[in-house]
């Protein structure tokens, strides 16, 4: 195991795809790059969940959702069919594979599930690239694995919230090739235009989730996933698919300057100086001096600039209908010298494609959004609040002006939750240890990617996929 485990970590394919969306974000936005932005809680919304009726045996329903979706040809037909998937309360998309049990007996029903001589793994976290690895592992796999998934977003013990991240995708279906069952690959050419999937994350995830399903993986939905019962099974490997959350890395406090730093030269990224007018920005490598050093701190490296935590804080304006494209590039290239806004016109097919804005935010920006709003918000609500006309910069009140009345397929624009980039790698050279197991970090357990760059979903895609032909080498 311990080979096995060695050749996954010599896949590094992390280092240079981190590293160039730090350099990417000094590069566009360093005007916005503030390390006083401290993470605020975001105040959601309600949600709005709906029931259906579907088989009684869950496994059947899965494969019912998949079918039905298969037959719909018509692309707003189908886009339509995907959105309100995500929506579904229903056992198929909400429930694990324990209902009924207490917790632990469901611990104790994981482990009998997890011994019977076959390669046993257990995957925390049920995102998008949890949920790509044990379908990958089945599909190279079949019947000889046994995988345990973890999730503890839950509403109740064996209840998992619906996936809710309305975020349209930029990952090539090519890279899906062989991890997912042909269904999926089929939904998704149908829907993404370009060979891209397009589709919203909690699209893919809704998907995945059902597709693991019938191939037979096994989930237990449930706050606390370090249970002391796992001690006893037969988990031989376990990866950590949490996003950084499972097993966080101690960031340092106060920082220490004099400690291993590496300076990293921007122009290392290769961009030409100009305009990116598709995206409606500027990037200028050498105007000034923006390059990075890199702070080691145990097994956690990020990044530095002037000497300081990257720390970036963005809004992401979503549903925005793809006509408004042309219009949305000639405004904001009039008006973004310090690269505030960025567009991308999505990967959707035309009848069904949006558009989103990314605005760069200011600390006081940031602070007003997280403090007075609920998300998502919508934008007509949003510019009808004088607080919220004041406290952001007078180009983004334009912008959002312009897109007021529009809407896609009867949604309206909304304002998603701010967030902030703050960045990391956690360093692999040696595997962690969960309980005695060998701890292989996957996706953003590993580095969080620049939503700019896009350099996040792909390359981990494409770490399950060597993860797949490793053990497919040494179990086969
Ligand atoms: C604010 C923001 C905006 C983004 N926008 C986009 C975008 O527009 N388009 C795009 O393609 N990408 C976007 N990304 C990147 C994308 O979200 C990530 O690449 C992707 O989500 C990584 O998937 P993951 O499965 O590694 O981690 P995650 O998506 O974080 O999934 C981790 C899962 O593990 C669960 N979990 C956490 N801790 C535990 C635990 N202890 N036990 C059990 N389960 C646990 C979580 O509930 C979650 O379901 C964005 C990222 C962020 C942060």
């Amino acid at each position: 195991m311990q080979q096995v485990v060695q050749e996954i970590l010599s896949d590094q394919y992390a280092d240079s795809a981190s590293l160039r969306g730090w350099l990417f974000s000094v590069l566009v936005d360093g005007k916005f790059i503030d390390d006083q932005i401290t993470k605020s809680p975001i105040r959601k919304g309600s949600s709005q969940w709906v029931n259906c009726s579907e088989s009684a045996d869950i496994t059947q329903a899965a494969t019912d959702h998949l079918a039905r979706i298969q037959q719909l040809g018509d692309v707003v037909a189908l886009y339509t069919a995907l959105d309100d998937l995500t929506r579904l309360n229903t056992p198929s998309l909400t429930q694990d594979s324990f209902a009924g049990l207490t917790e632990q007996q469901s611990w104790q029903a994981a482990n009998e599930f997890l011994a019977g001589g076959k390669f046993n793994v257990l995957i925390v976290g049920a995102g998008p690239v949890g949920l790509l690895l044990a379908s990958a592992l089945k599909q190279a796999f079949n019947n000889q694995i046994n995988i345990l998934l973890l999730e503890n977003r839950v509403s109740t013990l064996h209840h998992k919230l619906p996936y809710e991240r309305r975020w349209i995708t930029n990952v090539p279906c090519v890279v899906l090739h062989g991890l997912v069952e042909d269904i999926l690959l089929e939904i998704f050419n149908k829907v993404g235009a370009g060979g891209n999937i397009g589709c919203n994350i909690n699209v893919l995830e809704s998907l995945l989730l059902l597709s693991c399903r019938r191939l037979g993986v096994k989930f237990l939905f449930v706050e606390n996933s370090d249970s002391p019962l796992l001690q006893n099974s037969a988990v031989q490997m376990v990866f950590d698919a949490s996003g950084n959350r499972f097993q966080p890395p101690l960031w340092p406090h106060p920082l220490n300057l004099s400690t291993f730093q590496t300076k990293v030269e921007t122009t290392l990224l290769g961009f030409n100086s100009g305009s990116y007018l598709a995206y409606g920005i500027t990037i200028t490598p050498t105007r000034q001096n923006r390059d990075i050093s890199l702070y080691a701190y145990n097994n956690l490296t990020f990044p530095l600039y002037k000497n300081k935590p990257v720390k970036l804080a963005m809004l992401k304006i979503i549903n925005i209908p793809a006509a408004m494209y042309g219009i949305l590039v000639s405004y904001i290239a009039r008006c973004n010298i310090d690269n505030k806004f960025y567009i991308w016109k999505g990967t959707l097919q035309a009848e069904v494609n949006q558009v989103i804005v990314i605005v760069s935010l200011s600390k006081t920006e940031y602070d007003h959004l997280c403090k007075h709003y609920d998300y998502p918000l919508r934008l007509a609500e949003a510019i009808k609040t004088e607080a919220f006309v004041m406290a952001m910069d007078k180009r983004t009140i334009t912008l959002l002006n312009m897109l007021a009345d529009q809407e896609i397929l009867h949604e309206p624009i909304m304002l998603d939750a701010p967030f902030l980039y703050e960045p990391y790698f956690v360093n692999r050279a040696t595997a962690d240890q969960f309980q005695g197991r060998p701890l292989v970090r996957v996706g953003d357990s590993i580095y969080n990617g620049n939503v700019k760059l896009g350099n996040g979903l792909t390359p981990h895609i494409q770490h399950v996929k060597h993860i797949q032909a490793t053990l497919q080498k040494f179990l086969s």
